[in-house]
């Protein structure tokens, strides 16, 4: 039994590369697997499922392909898509996982989380996270014009990106206490996220026992999983072939 897990990949318009290997990806390393797990920023932005474009009619399209073929399709929403609904995972033929989700795998119990919301030394950005994860906010953003949208979206990766530049590297990683806290909350040894876009598998000790962090990488400029199979969890990296 493999698990695929991925997340990160900041898919856009602009970037086709991106888009070609992961449309690849699906097409061909995917379909071999029993279950697919994108745990957050599927998408660099999404305006709602009932705005997909071009590109999330694609990608609608390729992973409803896949899970037709019988792969397990979970989605998780991340900060940059975090209106992925309902409806884009009916018609992926995936279902949408709360934030954070408990699963087991094999004798493992595994809390996964996009892990934005373990980046508790970034106050201004917790602040920003508790506003846009509002349901009156997001349904007050989706009751407006497609194009009202994504220009208030255009405006927010702005201010994101000048706050970033901003911050210190510290602030933008996960904070241990609070990977501590959600772990001890939820019982687990094992936590696996993505977000911060530093791929690793961190090993530390919490109340007596050996824990586990797993960090998903990005697809910027490679893709980038972990593979979860019966022999255990390996983090890959898929180098990218121009074309
Ligand atoms: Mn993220």
């Amino acid at each position: 039994m493999t698990r695929l897990f991925a997340s990160d990949l900041h898919l856009d318009p602009a970037r086709p590369d991106i888009t070609a290997q992961f449309l690849g990806f699906l097409d061909g390393p995917a379909r071999e697997a029993e279950a697919l797990y994108l745990l957050g920023d599927l998408f660099e932005a999404w305006l709602g499922d009932d705005a997909p474009g071009a590109l999330g009619e694609t990608l609608i399209e390729a992973l409803a392909s896949l899970s037709a073929t019988g792969v397990g399709l979970f989605v998780m929403q991340g900060n940059r898509d975090f209106l992925l609904g309902q409806e884009f995972c009916r018609r992926a033929g995936g279902r949408l996982l709360a934030d954070p989700t408990l699963v087991t795998i094999g004798p493992e119990r595994v809390l996964l989380t996009h892990g934005d919301a373990l980046c508790t030394g970034d106050a201004s950005y917790q602040r920003l996270r508790s506003l846009v994860r509002d349901p009156e906010v997001q349904r007050a953003f989706l009751a407006l014009p497609v194009d009202r949208r994504h220009a208030l979206a255009a405006e927010a990766r702005a201010g994101s990106r000048a706050h970033l530049a901003g911050a210190d590297e510290y602030i933008t990683d996960v904070s241990q206490e609070a990977v501590e806290q959600v772990m001890r909350q939820a019982g687990v040894s094992l936590l696996l996220h993505g977000h911060t876009h530093r791929p690793a598998i961190h090993r530390f000790r919490m109340d007596g026992r050996e824990c586990t962090r797993i960090v998903l990488g990005d697809w910027h400029r490679q893709g980038s999983v972990l593979r979860w199979d019966d022999d255990g969890y390996e983090l890959v990296e898929m180098p990218r072939i121009e074309r």
